[in-house]
């Protein structure tokens, strides 16, 4: 199946994650603004704000973002959840956080939860090529 050149990137961060994921994003900037960007409501902001990029922002993660961010995986609208959720305090949107994983591994999207593994996907050959299909396991 033919792909855009653009991948359709999905940025979430914790709030204890969000310097992390602010700092990995100025890091990549380069490349992420090739890419289209969607995320959570805070998380967007401050990709607007303090790395200059644009992006589409979502509810907040607290608010339904992450259900959001679930739904556009589903439907086959997403190449990338890069996703820094907090393993050391518990979120009042516990059972959406545990949504999004499961369908981002239902539905083989590619994520990275630690800047590690955010460097080895955004850098991956795979990444940049525009006919990676994207198959679907059950
Ligand atoms: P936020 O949501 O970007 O609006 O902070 C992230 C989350 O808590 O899932």
């Amino acid at each position: 199946m033919a792909r855009r050149n653009r991948r359709r990137v999905a940025l979430v961060a914790h709030d204890n994650k969000k310097p992390d994921l602010l700092e990995w994003a100025e890091f990549n900037r380069g490349t992420l603004v090739r890419h289209d960007l969607v995320a959570t409501g805070t998380t967007g902001l401050l990709l607007q704000e303090q790395v200059g990029l644009d992006v589409k922002r979502l509810h907040s993660g607290p608010m339904g973002g992450d259900m959001q961010l679930g739904a556009l995986i589903a439907e086959g609208e997403m190449d990338l959840l890069v996703f820094f959720w907090d393993p050391l305090e518990p979120q009042p949107h516990d059972p959406d956080v545990r949504a999004l994983l499961r369908i981002a591994v239902l539905w083989n999207t590619p994520m990275a939860c630690n800047r590690a593994t955010a460097d080895y996907l955004i850098s991956s050959p795979l990444f940049a090529s525009a006919d990676y299909p994207v198959a679907v396991t059950t």
